[in-house]
């Protein structure tokens, strides 16, 4: 071949990764995998195996134990034994274990880096550049965490064992991304790998074994689903780290309701890739091989919807179409080759669905071509680059996950429009935006609902900054600061009184509001800044402390939470109102409490038969919670994480939306009041159903409402049979978070239902906060639980 033939097909010859420690590796072990339990390897319980194949020759690879129930038990006593110790020795010595972690991957980066390309099919340029360089900085990272915990979280405690559940598109990625943070904030851990990608999982436990790890500080369980619902259900153990799809996910959720399980899913995505008409363009097609030919598209945050202004479109296909087809797919182990193997042949046979779906939708294909010989499916799994244009925003291969290298690609004409597309989806996950105007820029990512924003760059990841998503991408942060609150918890949670908190229902009275008998006046809903009459035409009596029928509150239902949400998202203007307006607004609620504090103390005295003392207590507590909101409203901030490339990324604190709450039964006006004013303070709209006994007082603090400049449809009350009101609110798709105190049936009822959806709960399981105590209500947990955070990463450099 002359040198102008090669510069012209790009053709060059073979330069095949060598192999041959990974075959000598594996022939050491006899080709086949066990579990690592208590610091030993141990055949599974059933002695039965399943075998794995290279996806990219067919080649067998190992013979895989398939875990049960059984070996899962064991692993988890193992690490709950371990748990204490491996706290108690210490930060210091728990960072050399990870440094040292850290070390080992590094010195046998090459042997990592050759297994998972055999036995996930990926190119080795990309485990070896890429997913093994970013295992040895997570430990590497999270070490430092390890050293500086017991100054940065001072008083936190680490949860307990863990139960990690990973997929097979970044094996050990994925892995490092669960074991670093919870080893360092002194968990144990029992971690189950895909079935498909056990390799560098049994590689690492090796690692563990050699640096002299104490025993059940990281259990490995090999196996199938199977072996993961074993992890889920086991009742020793404290929380679940899950990265999968959102079908697994949403089981998960609904497995783990009322357990007290913590729970962070990182799901599916279906992310929007913004180009607009002044992107520099022949960066944007080298960002789109990144975004949806990178690990052959098997990237959850893969940018799989192409979203061009109009005006370039023309251009950009047809200089994306000629990039496509020079794209070389074939031997993963081949250092030439761009796109590898598809993980197995299922995955292979529901991509081709989904594109000849796609066409039959009315898209346009565009493929690259396969080279015959190498890529033939007899001799391994592998799918052509693959562009779809002509794509409806609402069509089956624009909204569903197809996890191949396929690129759906649409236009739209102006910014607002852009961000309506790209937020059209049920997922959240991840966006990347092009232009060269950083105003453009800066201003459209903060309005993509999505836990990572790219701006004119993709799929970059560190160990430094949270990785998460918004809606059915999941929820919790892996990464930075942030991620680390998936593995830790106050010292005082673990300590409240498990007193079970029971609810007292009021009968519903039979009659109508207007005919209710011995109301100073009529108490109604309070919804888009209106006082309204509930929809049932019903009511619920109110009685004073010595039984006295005394009012009613109005029985709110169905039909006033649908009005109740549609006024809160209304008031949308509120989430991007500055903080310090928002400040503002809540001195202004406390200003205007504060005048009626006298009428407010007699309430509390007449309800619950407190002393008017303690009812102006009660009253001065309440304000001085809105004072505390208030000044967080402003210092909550974000920060800037600096990833060890030249780039900023700004980890932004957002509002989650609308956020039901249902507050305490038993904390009356101060419970109320504690719940709503952070959950405001940080930009969210809130859905609120009060204490049944105390109602009356927040039918009376919305008159406060109404003269403090809140905005209609921020705050939201709706009295009621808690309840039924709570089985609605979980179930509304419009609601973002779900925050509850009552009941542990009722917590696990909030969990339960809010996985249709995956919205974010924080529930009490029926144990009971102290809402007097400044440690608690003035801890950051009520904030953490009002915001997400998005990471948007800005490059720079002239
Ligand atoms: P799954 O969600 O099924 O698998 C993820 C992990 O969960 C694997 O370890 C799997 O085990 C395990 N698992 C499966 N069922 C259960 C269960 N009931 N309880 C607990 N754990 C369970 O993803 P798949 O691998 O099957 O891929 C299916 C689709 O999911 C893909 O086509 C893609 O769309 C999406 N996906 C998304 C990923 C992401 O990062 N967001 C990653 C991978 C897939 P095992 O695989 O061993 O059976």
């Amino acid at each position: 071949m002359s040198i102008k033939e090669i510069f012209t097909t790009m053709e060059y010859g073979s330069a095949s990764e060598n192999s041959d420690v990974a075959q000598q590796w594996l022939t050491n072990l006899n080709n086949t995998f066990n579990h690592y339990i208590n610091g030993q390897w141990q055949q599974p319980k059933t002695n039965q195996y399943f075998d794995s194949n290279n996806p990219a020759n067919k080649e067998h690879i190992a013979n895989v134990a398939d875990g049960s129930v059984d070996d899962v038990a064991l692993a988890v006593t193992a690490a709950r034994k371990a748990q204490k110790q491996w706290f108690a020795i210490g930060g210091h010595a728990r960072a050399k274990y990870l440094y040292a972690i850290a070390r080992q991957i590094q010195k046998h980066s090459r042997l990592f880096s050759v297994l998972e390309t055999l036995d996930n099919g990926k190119p080795i340029r990309e485990s070896r550049d890429i997913d093994i360089p970013l295992v040895a900085r997570h430990f590497y990272h999270h070490a430092g965490w390890a050293q500086i915990m017991s100054t940065e979280f001072k008083g936190f405690e680490p949860l307990g064992v863990v139960g990690q559940i990973i997929p097979w598109n970044f094996p050990l990625l994925m892995l490092a991304w669960k074991v670093a943070p919870a080893l360092a904030m002194g968990n144990t851990v029992v971690l189950k790998p895909a079935e498909f990608t056990s390799a560098t999982a049994v590689l690492f436990a090796q690692i563990c074994d050699e640096i002299g790890l104490p025993k059940g500080v990281f259990n490995l369980v090999l196996g199938n689903g199977k072996a993961g619902q074993a992890i889920v259900e086991h009742s020793n153990i404290d929380k679940i780290a899950f990265t999968g799809s959102t079908q697994v996910g949403r089981l998960i959720r609904q497995a783990t309701a009322g357990t007290g399980k913590k729970i962070s899913l990182e799901l599916g995505g279906k992310s929007a890739f913004i180009v607009f008409e002044d992107a520099d363009l022949d960066s944007v097609v080298e960002g789109i091989v990144d975004a949806i030919w990178f690990n052959q598209g098997q990237v959850c945050c893969a940018g799989s919807r192409l979203l061009m202004q109009e005006s370039i479109a023309d251009k950009l296909t047809t200089k994306l179409v000629e990039r496509m087809k020079k794209l070389k797919v074939g031997d993963s182990l081949s250092k030439n080759i761009d796109v590898g193997a598809i993980i197995d042949a299922r995955q292979l046979v529901k991509i081709k669905e989904m594109v000849a779906l796609g066409v039959a939708e009315g898209a346009t294909l565009h493929q690259a071509t396969l080279r015959e010989t190498e890529c033939a499916d007899e001799n391994g799994c592998f799918y052509p680059p693959t562009l779809l244009t002509d794509v409806e925003p609402a069509s089956t291969i624009a909204q569903q996950e197809i996890f191949g290298p396929v690129l759906a690609a649409m236009t739209f004409r102006s910014p607002s429009e852009a961000v309506q597309v790209a937020n059209n989806s049920r997922y959240g996950l991840a966006a990347s935006v092009w232009s060269e105007n950083i105003n453009v820029a800066l201003d459209v990512a903060p309005k993509i609902k999505a836990g990572v924003v790219w701006i004119n760059s993709t799929n970059i990841f560190d160990a430094g900054a949270g990785f998460g998503g918004y809606r059915e991408s999941g929820f919790g942060r892996e990464g930075g600061k942030e991620g680390l609150f998936e593995y830790i918890q106050e010292s005082w949670l673990t300590k409240l009184s498990t007193k079970t908190v029971t609810s007292k229902a009021n009968k519903k009275v039979a009659k109508s509001v207007s005919s209710a008998l011995s109301i100073d006046r009529t108490a109604k809903l309070f919804i888009g800044g209106k006082q309204v009459r509930p929809d049932s035409g019903y009511s619920l009596p109110v009685y004073d402390v010595s039984g006295a029928h005394i009012a009613e509150i109005p029985d709110g239902s169905r039909k006033d939470i649908r009005n109740a949400v549609e006024a809160a998202n209304k008031a949308s203007s509120w989430s991007s109102a500055t903080a310090h307006n928002r400040a503002q607004v809540l001195y202004f609620i406390a200003e205007n409490l504060q005048t009626r504090a006298a009428e407010f103390a007699q309430r509390i005295s007449q309800l619950t038969g407190k002393s008017a003392k303690d009812g102006e207590k009660e009253v001065d507590l309440a304000i001085n919670r809105i004072f505390s909101s208030a000044a967080w409203a402003d210092k909550y901030e974000g920060q800037i994480h600096v990833p060890p490339q030249r780039i900023v990324t700004l980890a932004m604190k957002e509002p989650l939306g609308n956020i039901a709450i249902v507050a305490p039964e038993e904390a009356g006006f101060l419970g109320f009041v504690s719940t709503i004013m952070p959950a405001i303070a940080m930009g969210n709209r809130v859905i609120v159903v009060p204490s049944q006994q105390t109602a009356l007082l927040a039918t009376d603090f919305y008159q406060i409402l109404n003269t403090s400049d809140v905005p209609a449809g921020v705050i939201n009350i709706i009295t009621g049979d808690r309840e039924a009101l709570t089985d609605t609110l979980a179930k509304h798709y419009d609601i973002d978070g779900f925050w509850y105190w009552g009941t542990a049936e009722g917590s696990k009822h909030v969990e339960f239902e809010s996985a249709a959806t995956m919205k974010r709960t924080w529930v009490n399981h029926g144990k009971l906060y102290d809402w007097t105590s400044d440690e608690q209500m003035n801890s950051e947990l009520f904030l953490r639980h009002a915001v997400e955070i998005k990471n948007v990463w800005v490059p720079y450099g002239a």
